[in-house]
């Protein structure tokens, strides 16, 4: 079981979370009972009070680091997407592939089919050379799952994906999301909102009070 406190804060207190393959589960629960947490304890960004046992796709791992659970297929798509406005819809979609090489080491080409291929899988054709600042908050977030998609993810969190959505904004993801499931890709979805989880979700956590 997963803890974790903050100072006095008992923020998570001995919980046991999984995911299945290629299921859409929902995470539920009040403001403040340790959703985003567990999200990023699960994906590296807070360790976890002790030594925790996680498995993953079938493998024990004792602790994990943001760049350890990318590498094993473990993606995020945050609240505040954490992409780069300033820069082009090529950049934000490939930039762990491109990050860390010189720029004559990068393969245009390649990454821009690649990058093609994914937008194709999710349905959604974007311009690559399109800066990000020019699209609304709904296509950025396509963006954001592109980017999970080019590092492989086979499990995506989203934490709270429709806070900032229209309904028909809401629909299109939630079609993207039974994409994603039906394609093997599991995506654990957190919500307020009872008539989005139970329309998409297979299976809900309630977590209450950490
Ligand atoms: P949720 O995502 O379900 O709204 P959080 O995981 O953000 O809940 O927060 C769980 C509890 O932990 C809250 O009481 C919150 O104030 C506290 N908390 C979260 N992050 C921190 C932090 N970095 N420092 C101190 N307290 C935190
Ligand atoms: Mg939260």
């Amino acid at each position: 079981g997963i803890s974790k406190t903050f100072g006095d804060l008992q923020a998570l207190d001995d919980v046991d979370f999984e995911v299945r393959a290629g299921e859409v589960h929902c995470l539920a629960g009040e403001n403040g009972s340790g959703k985003s947490t567990l999200i990023k304890i699960i994906t590296g960004v807070y360790q976890p009070q002790k030594a925790e046992l996680f498995e993953l796709f079938g493998e024990t791992v004792r602790s994990i680091s943001p760049t350890g659970a990318r590498n094993r297929g473990v993606s995020v798509i945050w609240q505040d997407l954490a992409l780069f406005s300033h820069m082009s819809v090529r950049e934000n979609i490939c930039f762990d592939d491109m990050v860390g090489l010189k720029p004559k080491a990068v393969h245009y080409g390649e990454m821009d089919r690649k990058a093609h291929a994914v937008l194709e899988r999710l349905g959604v054709p974007l311009e690559l050379d399109m800066p990000l600042e020019a699209l609304s908050i709904a296509r950025r977030q396509i963006v954001a799952i592109a980017r999970a998609l080019m590092n492989d993810a086979r499990l995506i969190f989203m934490d709270e994906p429709t806070a900032s959505l229209s309904r028909s904004e809401t629909d299109h993801l939630l079609d993207i999301v039974h994409k994603l499931s039906a394609d093997g890709v599991a995506v654990v979805f957190v919500s307020h909102r009872l008539a989005e989880v139970l329309e998409i979700a297979s299976r809900v956590t309630v977590l209450r009070d950490g």
